[in-house]
């Protein structure tokens, strides 16, 4: 059976890890563009493309080479994301510059810059990664829950744009999920995170790896458009 090809930014680790994991095992070549690259060897279906997507040019460089390598596209994940949290008061430019940079503007950039080639082909699956303070606004987290916030907005309206074309536009809001993001919080806030989540644990980055494979293969060949919430019902 041909390959199917998958570009992810980030993916060195977490949640962009986890996903390129289950994109091998379902018989996906992956690019994926990030500053470091993973540890662990994977095999020959995984190629690093070393990347700063802060650094527009150098963004769009990778994605060429990625494309360039591929030939096709049949599946774009927009995953790389950073946190600089603070109270508004406090935030600084850069704090926010930063986060809108490195979470939406990346996204736009390569969403832009891979749309020929997804138009040309007529198929093909973008899976945005949000997060649920994009959806529920979060206190300390402006710059964050705007970003991801954005990418909803980003998601929806794309749908609308590609959809004539046969290609779906999902994104994927994450809750509380234990990765390098979130290990820097101690056990008494985990401890209150969790009582505030209805089904009373923490997700894991297959969980959310799990959905986005979900929302790249053809079993849900009629969803576009749409948020969905790996969150242990945090957000209802
Ligand atoms: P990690 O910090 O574990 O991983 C972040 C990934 O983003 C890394 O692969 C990193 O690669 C990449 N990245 C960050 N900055 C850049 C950059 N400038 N250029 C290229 N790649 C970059 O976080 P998670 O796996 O937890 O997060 C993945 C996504 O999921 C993010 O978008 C995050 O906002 C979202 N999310 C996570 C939640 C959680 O609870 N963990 C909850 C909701 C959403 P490298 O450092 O090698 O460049």
């Amino acid at each position: 059976m041909e390959k199917q090809k998958a570009i992810i930014t980030g993916g060195s680790r977490g949640i962009g890890l986890a996903i390129i994991k289950k994109l091998l095992e379902d018989n996906y070549e992956v690019w994926y563009l990030s500053r470091t690259e993973v540890e662990e060897n994977l095999g020959p279906f995984i190629h690093h493309i070393k990347t700063d997507v802060s650094d527009k040019e150098n963004l769009v460089e990778s994605l060429n080479t990625a494309v360039k390598e591929a030939k096709v596209v049949d599946l774009l994940v927009n995953n790389a994301g950073i946190t600089r949290d603070g109270l508004l008061m406090r935030m600084s430019d850069e704090n926010w510059d930063d986060v809108i940079t490195v979470n939406l503007t990346s996204a736009f950039i390569t969403c832009r810059a891979l749309s020929r080639t997804l138009l040309k082909q007529k198929h093909g699956a973008i899976v945005n990664i949000s997060s649920v303070v994009g959806v529920s606004g979060n206190a300390g987290q402006a710059n964050y829950s705007a970003s991801k916030a954005g990418l909803i907005g980003l998601t929806k309206s794309l749908a609308k744009e590609f959809a004539s074309r046969g290609i779906r536009v999902n994104a994927v809001a994450p809750g509380f999920i234990e990765t390098s993001m979130t290990e820097k919080l101690s056990d008494a806030q985990k401890e209150a995170i969790v009582a505030q989540i209805p089904l009373k644990k923490l997700g894991s980055a297959e969980m959310v790896a799990d959905t986005v494979r979900f929302l790249a293969s053809s079993a849900s060949q009629y969803i576009t458009g749409q948020v969905i919430c790996v969150d242990g019902g945090m957000v209802i």
